[in-house]
């Protein structure tokens, strides 16, 4: 076999998985054939780094930030990727929300050059050939959005790819996956955001949205194509519009290693916050009343993770789900209502119409979950409300961007004299209340989905079952140290992202392998075979 040639020259340098810039040593040098190319000094990887966050933390605004980070990226890889792992808590909410929100919306504003791959309905017949010309088949994960709901931001349309690519960097910085072995997809069905089709500057197909029979038999005709040239790959659905996550995630879960990360991850991540914060309330999980404000996909997705993990604990399904109640734009979701989705009816209550005040002050939950997209739901009166019936409510407002958090930090525990237990969605800085200083909890898929896609890479499940996520859940709750519960925080502090992802990756494969969804015997060498297969952005 021929001994693959180096690449030499430029082509060395703009190879962003090649190219190591000033830190490129002597040695190298010569062999890509760079010398003269470069500055003469050879600087370690440290100053490197150093300058490269100097450099950034020149740039004022988050979006420029994004944009720095982008080119860089495109430039030099592993040096990316190590400022993200190693100052995590201050890049991720720049390539991930809430920068990222923004960033999608002006996409085609900011657009450099192309990430990922877009799919157009026009490709109709023809999506396997236009998947071939992706130059790498060894695809491990897919993340894929058709735009439809971009964070709780509404039709982004072709913009929309700024999420799948922003969360398979994640998963590289989390998880460890290659990064060549991860594709961020577009499915551009077209858009029904006015503003985009009259603006010159949108890059996506500039027409109505594909709906409809036109629209499943494209989707369709995608997986088959993804199963066809990519068979190993996971694919995970990412911000569609609610019933076409339902469609798509019930219609594919059980033939294909699939899962929706707004449906499953979010529920994976309430969940493990609601087990940590039963460390601070003292309630028993099994005894406890959950209500959302919100009835969309990431609050049944979390509502029906919740039922089961119930029904783990010995209720039945029924006295489960006595225990979830829902209340959205309408009021409380009762029987006497009309026109609920599907997805809701498992939640619709024997009860009184109420209003959502009334129904926190007549069902008294313990924990309220906010994922409606709209900021200011969460008021004094209903933080009030919630601390008259609990002596130390849980709150999460989980939706993003922080521009539509249902509350801030600041408003959820001075409502609440410092009693509540608080997460959002979007990162809040800690916020000092009287003598004491609190650190919100960051209820981020991010604590779940790079762990369970790891998981299943190295386990070569054919399907993610729900018991993967409680699973993850679970260890991911245990990784919150009585530290953290001391500073108000129900998750771990994101710098230990890599471990609890390992530790997540493990249970999954665990488990994968114990419920014989996987093609092979669990190997002796699980956990090094995990260890060694992490990507790791030094050099
Ligand atoms: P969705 O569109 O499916 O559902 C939104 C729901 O909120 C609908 O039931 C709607 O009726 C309800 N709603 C809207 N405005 C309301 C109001 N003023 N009062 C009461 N209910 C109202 O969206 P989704 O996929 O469920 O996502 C919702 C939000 O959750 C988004 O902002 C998203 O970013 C966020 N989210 C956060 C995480 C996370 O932090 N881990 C994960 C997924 C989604």
């Amino acid at each position: 076999m021929n001994k693959k040639e180096p690449l030499t020259g430029f082509m060395a340098l703009n190879s962003a998985s090649i190219n190591k810039g000033t830190a490129f040593t002597a040695e190298e040098r010569k062999h890509h054939k760079l010398r003269g190319l470069l500055p003469p000094k050879i600087v370690s990887s440290e100053v490197q780094l150093e300058r490269t966050l100097k450099n950034m933390r020149r740039t004022q605004d988050d979006i420029g930030k994004y944009v720095f980070l982008t080119a860089l990226q495109a430039r030099n890889e592993k040096l990316f990727y190590k400022l993200v792992v190693n100052h995590i808590e201050e890049v991720m909410p720049l390539i991930y929300t809430p920068t990222v929100g923004q960033a999608c919306k002006e996409y085609a504003h900011l657009f450099r050059r192309p990430r990922g791959m877009y799919i157009t309905a026009e490709d109709k017949g023809e999506i396997k050939e236009v998947l071939e010309n992706w130059p790498y088949r060894d695809i491990k994960v897919i993340v894929v959005t058709d735009g439809e709901r971009i964070l709780g931001l509404g039709d982004l349309g072709a913009n929309g790819i700024g999420i799948p690519i922003g969360k398979l960097a994640l998963y590289v910085a989390c998880a460890g996956i290659e990064p060549h072995q991860c594709l961020p997809i577009m499915l551009d069905v077209g858009t029904n955001n006015v503003e985009y089709l009259h603006d010159p500057f949108y890059l996506g197909l500039s027409q109505n949205r594909i709906s409809g029979d036109a629209y499943n038999d494209f989707v369709d005709e995608f997986i088959q194509g993804v199963k066809n040239l990519f068979p190993d790959a996971l694919i995970q659905f990412e911000d569609f519009l609610t019933p076409n996550a339902y469609y798509l995630l019930n219609k594919y879960r059980n033939e294909v290693l699939c899962f929706n990360d707004d449906i499953q991850g979010t529920a994976g991540v309430a969940l493990a916050g609601i087990y940590a914060s039963t460390r601070i309330s003292k309630l028993k999980f099994k005894d406890m009343k959950i209500m959302f404000l919100g009835a969309g996909s990431a609050a049944t997705g979390i509502a029906d993770l919740l039922c089961y993990a119930l029904q783990q604990e010995g209720l039945s399904e029924d006295e489960a789900r006595q225990r979830l109640w829902f209340v959205d734009i309408e009021g409380l979701v009762v029987k006497s209502r009309k026109g609920l989705l599907p997805h809701n009816e498992p939640y619709m209550h024997d009860h009184e119409q109420l209003g959502f005040i009334d129904a926190i002050h007549e069902i008294k939950p313990n924990v309220l979950i906010g994922a409606t997209g709209a900021p200011n739901t969460f008021n004094h009166d209903v933080v009030e409300a919630m601390s008259e019936a609990n002596e130390r409510p849980t709150i999460f407002a989980l939706s993003n961007p922080t521009s539509r958090a249902e509350c801030t930090a600041m408003e959820a525990y001075d409502w609440s004299q410092g009693k509540v237990i608080f997460a959002s969605g979007s990162p809040f800085a800690p916020v000092d209340f009287g003598d004491q200083k609190f650190t919100p909890g960051q209820g981020n898929n991010v604590y779940i989905f790079p762990g369970i896609g790891l998981g299943a890479i190295i386990s070569e499940t054919s399907i993610i079952t729900e018991d993967m996520f409680l699973t993850a859940a679970q260890v991911l709750a245990e990784q919150v140290s009585q530290e953290d519960l001391d500073k108000g925080m129900i998750y771990p502090p994101l710098n230990t992202i890599r471990e609890v992802s390992y530790n997540i990756a493990l249970a999954v494969a665990e488990h994968a392998y114990a419920g014989k969804t996987t093609k092979s015997e669990r190997p002796e060498d699980l956990e090094s075979r995990i260890k060694d297969y992490m990507y790791d952005p030094s050099y």
